[in-house]
Protein backbone atom coordinates (compact mmCIF):
# COMPACT_ATOMS: atom_id res chain seq x y z
CA UNK A 1 0.00 0.00 0.00
CA UNK A 2 1.06 3.40 -1.12
CA UNK A 3 1.74 6.08 2.14
CA UNK A 4 -0.54 8.82 1.95
CA UNK A 5 -0.50 11.96 4.02
CA UNK A 6 -3.82 12.02 6.71
CA UNK A 7 -6.88 13.50 6.21
CA UNK A 8 -6.60 16.43 8.91
CA UNK A 9 -10.54 15.54 9.70
CA UNK A 10 -10.46 12.64 11.73
CA UNK A 11 -13.70 10.98 10.99
CA UNK A 12 -13.35 11.41 7.38
CA UNK A 13 -9.65 9.58 7.38
CA UNK A 14 -11.76 6.76 9.18
CA UNK A 15 -14.35 6.78 5.80
CA UNK A 16 -11.02 6.85 3.55
CA UNK A 17 -9.37 3.80 5.48
CA UNK A 18 -12.46 1.69 5.24
CA UNK A 19 -12.22 2.85 1.31
CA UNK A 20 -9.02 1.92 1.26
CA UNK A 21 -9.81 -1.68 2.68
CA UNK A 22 -12.28 -1.71 -0.08
CA UNK A 23 -9.32 -1.98 -3.05
CA UNK A 24 -9.93 2.23 -3.17
CA UNK A 25 -6.83 4.23 -3.33
CA UNK A 26 -6.33 7.72 -2.74
CA UNK A 27 -3.85 10.47 -4.56
CA UNK A 28 -3.37 13.71 -2.86
CA UNK A 29 -3.83 17.27 -4.28
CA UNK A 30 -3.93 20.46 -3.28
CA UNK A 31 -7.26 20.93 -1.79
CA UNK A 32 -8.97 17.62 -2.34
CA UNK A 33 -7.96 13.66 -2.79
CA UNK A 34 -8.65 12.06 -5.43
CA UNK A 35 -10.41 9.07 -4.66
CA UNK A 36 -10.05 5.97 -7.05
CA UNK A 37 -12.22 3.28 -6.97
CA UNK A 38 -10.63 -0.73 -7.93
CA UNK A 39 -13.04 -1.18 -10.59
CA UNK A 40 -11.07 1.33 -12.24
CA UNK A 41 -14.27 3.86 -13.73
CA UNK A 42 -15.55 5.25 -10.75
CA UNK A 43 -13.63 8.35 -9.31
CA UNK A 44 -14.52 10.17 -6.10
CA UNK A 45 -12.99 13.49 -4.94
CA UNK A 46 -12.69 13.38 -1.35
CA UNK A 47 -12.27 17.35 -0.11
CA UNK A 48 -9.44 18.41 2.66
CA UNK A 49 -11.38 21.02 4.48
CA UNK A 50 -14.90 20.68 3.57
CA UNK A 51 -17.18 23.45 5.50
CA UNK A 52 -20.39 21.39 4.98
CA UNK A 53 -21.51 19.74 8.09
CA UNK A 54 -23.27 16.73 6.38
CA UNK A 55 -20.28 16.67 4.19
CA UNK A 56 -18.89 12.94 5.40
CA UNK A 57 -22.58 11.52 5.17
CA UNK A 58 -23.05 12.90 1.94
CA UNK A 59 -19.88 11.18 0.73
CA UNK A 60 -20.53 7.85 2.42
CA UNK A 61 -24.04 7.97 0.48
CA UNK A 62 -22.57 8.93 -3.10
CA UNK A 63 -19.87 6.00 -1.99
CA UNK A 64 -22.17 3.02 -0.85
CA UNK A 65 -24.81 3.58 -3.58
CA UNK A 66 -22.09 2.34 -6.00
CA UNK A 67 -22.41 -1.37 -7.64
CA UNK A 68 -18.75 -1.91 -6.82
CA UNK A 69 -18.72 -0.78 -3.26
CA UNK A 70 -20.17 -3.91 -1.73
CA UNK A 71 -18.11 -6.34 -4.58
CA UNK A 72 -15.32 -8.38 -2.43
CA UNK A 73 -11.98 -6.87 -3.55
CA UNK A 74 -10.04 -9.69 -5.14
CA UNK A 75 -6.31 -8.74 -5.93
CA UNK A 76 -5.33 -9.91 -9.32
CA UNK A 77 -1.31 -10.97 -9.86
CA UNK A 78 -0.43 -9.28 -13.63
CA UNK A 79 2.47 -9.59 -15.32
CA UNK A 80 3.27 -6.78 -17.63
CA UNK A 81 5.82 -5.67 -20.57
CA UNK A 82 6.51 -2.11 -21.16
CA UNK A 83 8.42 -1.23 -24.45
CA UNK A 84 10.22 1.81 -24.88
CA UNK A 85 11.93 3.32 -27.66
CA UNK A 86 14.45 6.27 -27.53
CA UNK A 87 14.57 6.82 -31.48
CA UNK A 88 16.30 10.45 -31.04
CA UNK A 89 19.07 9.23 -28.24
CA UNK A 90 22.06 7.89 -29.28
CA UNK A 91 23.50 4.35 -28.34
CA UNK A 92 26.07 5.91 -25.91
CA UNK A 93 23.34 7.78 -24.26
CA UNK A 94 21.22 4.93 -23.82
CA UNK A 95 23.79 2.45 -22.78
CA UNK A 96 25.04 5.39 -20.09
CA UNK A 97 21.72 5.41 -18.95
CA UNK A 98 20.90 2.06 -18.39
CA UNK A 99 22.35 1.52 -14.93
CA UNK A 100 20.66 4.51 -13.52
CA UNK A 101 17.06 3.30 -15.09
CA UNK A 102 18.00 0.02 -13.97
CA UNK A 103 18.75 0.97 -9.87
CA UNK A 104 15.33 3.39 -9.95
CA UNK A 105 13.04 0.54 -11.75
CA UNK A 106 14.44 -2.04 -9.11
CA UNK A 107 13.89 0.31 -6.32
CA UNK A 108 10.28 0.78 -7.18
CA UNK A 109 8.31 -0.69 -4.00
CA UNK A 110 4.94 -1.43 -5.49
CA UNK A 111 5.96 -4.54 -8.53
CA UNK A 112 8.07 -6.97 -8.26
CA UNK A 113 10.33 -9.56 -10.17
CA UNK A 114 11.17 -6.22 -12.31
CA UNK A 115 13.36 -7.20 -15.20
CA UNK A 116 15.05 -4.86 -18.07
CA UNK A 117 16.09 -6.25 -21.54
CA UNK A 118 17.56 -3.50 -24.22
CA UNK A 119 17.99 -4.12 -28.00
CA UNK A 120 20.63 -0.86 -28.82
CA UNK A 121 20.16 -1.84 -32.84
CA UNK A 122 16.37 -1.37 -32.45
CA UNK A 123 16.91 1.81 -29.55
CA UNK A 124 14.51 -0.01 -27.45
CA UNK A 125 14.24 -0.69 -23.64
CA UNK A 126 11.93 -3.44 -22.67
CA UNK A 127 10.47 -3.13 -18.69
CA UNK A 128 9.15 -6.28 -17.26
CA UNK A 129 7.13 -7.03 -13.96
CA UNK A 130 4.54 -7.95 -11.81
CA UNK A 131 2.01 -6.03 -9.41
CA UNK A 132 -0.67 -7.62 -7.73
CA UNK A 133 -3.84 -4.73 -8.15
CA UNK A 134 -7.43 -4.90 -7.76
CA UNK A 135 -8.26 -4.23 -11.70
CA UNK A 136 -5.82 -4.44 -15.01
CA UNK A 137 -6.25 -0.22 -14.96
CA UNK A 138 -4.75 -0.25 -11.81
CA UNK A 139 -2.50 -3.21 -12.80
CA UNK A 140 -1.13 -0.44 -15.55
CA UNK A 141 -1.18 2.05 -13.89
CA UNK A 142 1.40 0.67 -11.28
CA UNK A 143 3.69 -0.59 -13.52
CA UNK A 144 4.18 2.69 -16.13
CA UNK A 145 4.29 4.72 -13.17
CA UNK A 146 7.49 2.64 -12.29
CA UNK A 147 8.72 2.80 -15.71
CA UNK A 148 7.91 6.52 -15.52
CA UNK A 149 9.70 6.80 -12.05
CA UNK A 150 12.74 5.23 -13.48
CA UNK A 151 13.27 7.20 -16.57
CA UNK A 152 12.81 10.60 -14.31
CA UNK A 153 15.51 9.57 -12.57
CA UNK A 154 17.74 8.91 -15.14
CA UNK A 155 17.31 11.90 -16.59
CA UNK A 156 18.30 13.88 -13.27
CA UNK A 157 15.29 16.07 -13.22
CA UNK A 158 15.99 17.47 -16.44
CA UNK A 159 11.98 18.28 -17.49
CA UNK A 160 11.04 16.33 -20.11
CA UNK A 161 13.52 14.24 -20.23
CA UNK A 162 11.50 11.01 -20.25
CA UNK A 163 9.81 12.38 -23.37
CA UNK A 164 12.37 10.53 -24.96
CA UNK A 165 11.82 7.70 -24.53
CA UNK A 166 8.70 6.79 -26.19
CA UNK A 167 6.01 3.90 -25.20
CA UNK A 168 5.81 2.01 -28.26
CA UNK A 169 3.78 -1.35 -26.51
CA UNK A 170 1.95 -2.51 -23.70
CA UNK A 171 1.19 -5.93 -23.05
CA UNK A 172 -0.69 -6.98 -19.78
CA UNK A 173 -1.50 -10.38 -18.61
CA UNK A 174 -3.06 -11.98 -15.95
CA UNK A 175 -2.67 -14.91 -13.98
CA UNK A 176 -5.75 -16.19 -11.97
CA UNK A 177 -4.05 -18.69 -10.44
CA UNK A 178 -2.15 -16.22 -8.47
CA UNK A 179 -5.31 -14.20 -7.55
CA UNK A 180 -5.56 -13.46 -3.28
CA UNK A 181 -8.23 -11.75 -1.75
CA UNK A 182 -7.50 -8.57 -0.05
ZN1 LIG B 1 -16.38 1.43 -9.12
Amino acid sequence: MVERPRHPKKDIERFMRSAEARGWRFVKGKKYYKGLCPCGVHLHMVHLTPSNPRYLANLVHRCSRLDCWCLEVIMTNYFLRLECEAPDADVATIEADLDTIADAFFDVDEVVDQDIAVDLSSKTVIFSLNVEAASEVRALEAGLGAVRTALHVAGSGTPGWEDHYRMLRQEIEADPRRAVRA
